[in-house]
């Protein structure tokens, strides 16, 4: 049932943290990957990794997903590369929003980078994986998995980074709007919410005591999720297991939305 041979899928912000592990669990159950990210050299050493580790059907692309013609470049490239056929994209690239800086004091173009990069970004994945899975379809090959990353941080109050918390409700609004429409087409789309996960982006959050305690105290779990707790959750929505599984903002927090 969560056998991937044969499946293809395209991982954004896949050359570390959550991308990485989400990739690489992929590769585990036999899927072909195809890792995005921005910076060169990280994204040829997270390749180095999974192909290591045995998954010589990975590839990678450099592509910043906050320009369309960078992704279009980039699908067309992943494309070729697994014999005209995408089965599944994680929209997983995001950026954290940053300095704790108060809302009244913060400048409209740090909450426009959130959306860019957070929202846009996804938005013009989805576009073009959504379009090449739609025309399949209509060729008579129906099917298709969208997996975004979204956050706890899109169901609460996100003080003083109003514009990560708000581009991931938009994100969750998109997923759903899709899910809808691609339904049709059996193409499922999905929302992964993480809770506070160890990563390039909470390293900075990691080595301040004070927040540490205050946060760890209230997961029910008492820590900070590894990225590769992720795997799990990316394989089951990209498996068989999940054909009838849509619409869903699947909370992965170690129990924190819960109390
Ligand atoms: P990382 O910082 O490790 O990963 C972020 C990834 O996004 C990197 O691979 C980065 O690539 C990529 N990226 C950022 N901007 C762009 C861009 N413009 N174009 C292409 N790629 C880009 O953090 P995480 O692994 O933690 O984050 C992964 C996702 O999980 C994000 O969407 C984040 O919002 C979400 N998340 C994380 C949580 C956490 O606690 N860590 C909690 C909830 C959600 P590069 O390095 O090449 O720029």
């Amino acid at each position: 049932m969560f056998d991937l041979s044969g499946k293809s899928a395209i991982v954004t912000g896949g050359n570390g943290g959550i991308g990485l592990a989400i990739a690489s669990a992929l590769c585990s159950a036999g899927c072909s990957v195809s890792i995005w990210g921005r910076n060169g050299e990280k994204t040829r050493h997270a390749l180095e990794q999974l192909r290591e580790r045995g998954a010589q059907g990975a590839q990678a692309e450099i592509c910043d997903v906050t320009e369309p013609a960078a992704v279009a470049a980039a699908f067309a490239s992943t494309l070729e590369a697994f014999g005209g056929r995408v089965d599944g994209c994680f929209v997983n690239a995001g950026i954290g929003g940053g300095s704790r800086v108060p809302f009244v004091e913060r400048s409209y173009a740090d909450w426009r980078e959130s959306f860019a990069v957070n929202l846009d970004g996804a938005y013009h994945v989805l576009k073009v994986a959504a379009d090449h899975m739609v025309d399949r379809a209509r060729a008579g090959q129906p099917g298709g998995r969208l997996v975004a990353t979204s956050s706890v941080a899109s169901l609460f109050g996100t003080a003083r980074n109003e514009g990560y918390g708000a581009s991931k409700s938009a994100l969750n609004g998109l997923v759903r709007a899709l899910a809808v429409e691609l339904a049709r087409y059996r193409v499922t789309a999905n929302a992964i919410l993480p809770g506070y996960v160890r990563s390039d982006m909470t390293g900075e959050l990691m080595g301040n005591e004070r927040f540490l305690q205050a946060v760890e105290g209230r997961i029910p779990m008492r820590r900070f999720g590894d990225p590769a707790e992720f795997g799990g959750v990316a394989v089951y929505l990209m498996s068989d297991a999940s054909t009838y599984h849509t619409g869903d903002c699947l909370v992965v927090d170690g129990g924190y939305s819960a109390c």
